[in-house]
């Protein structure tokens, strides 16, 4: 297995993550592959902590927090929201918690995310689970999975496909070329 890293920081406000030695997954693939679902699967055995880069942005949004209205309209966008905004929550969320142990799911959306993340926080992840799904499959769930997400809708889909296609998939193949992407294998119980 790789190595802890320690979470040194390079953020001028020294950035409280310098203090504490995580380990970290990214957990990557297109909107509807099952990230989510699997990772709730991984938490029950492996003891992992589960962070969603979605559900943050979402809650941040339901918040009232000055930069609610602007995520709200990324996200029915299908956009990117900027790195800052979500690298200060996801740090958030890891110093809150009582874990060294993280699934990040649906971070880093693009190079910028991953150069940042890695730039502010010291951090590069153990590795990749990447959830290759086809598109198909993807739309089927999404429009089948009614938790009255503003983007859960035909027109949004398309545009979180394109954004996944431009900006997500080279940051797949980077890791890759580092060999440090996984694929794992679902089985599907009848
Ligand atoms: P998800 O819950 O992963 O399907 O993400 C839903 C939406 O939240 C995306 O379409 C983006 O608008 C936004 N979002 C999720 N993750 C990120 C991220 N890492 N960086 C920026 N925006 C994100």
């Amino acid at each position: 297995m790789g190595t802890v890293i320690d979470a040194a920081t390079k953020d001028n406000d020294g950035s409280a993550l310098a203090s504490k030695k995580v380990t970290i997954i990214f957990v990557l693939g297109g909107p509807g592959s099952g990230k989510g679902t699997q990772c709730a699967n991984i938490v029950q055995h492996y003891g992992y902590t589960h962070l969603s880069a979605g559900d943050l942005l979402r809650a941040e949004r339901d918040s009232g927090s000055e930069n609610g209205t602007m995520i709200d309209n990324m996200i029915a966008e299908g956009k990117i929201v900027p790195s800052e905004v979500t690298i200060k929550l996801l740090e958030r969320a890891i110093l809150e918690t009582d874990n060294d142990k993280f699934l990040i799911d649906g971070f880093p959306r693009n190079e910028e995310n991953r150069a940042a993340f890695e730039s502010v926080t010291g951090i590069e992840p153990e590795f990749v689970l990447f959830f290759d799904c086809s598109e198909e499959e993807m739309t089927r769930r999404l429009l089948s999975r009614n938790q009255g997400r503003t983007d859960d809708n035909i027109e949004t889909i398309k545009k979180r496909f394109k954004v996944y296609m431009e900006s997500s998939l080279p940051v797949i193949e980077y890791y890759n070329s580092k060999g440090k992407v996984r694929r794992p294998i679902i089985y599907i119980c009848p």
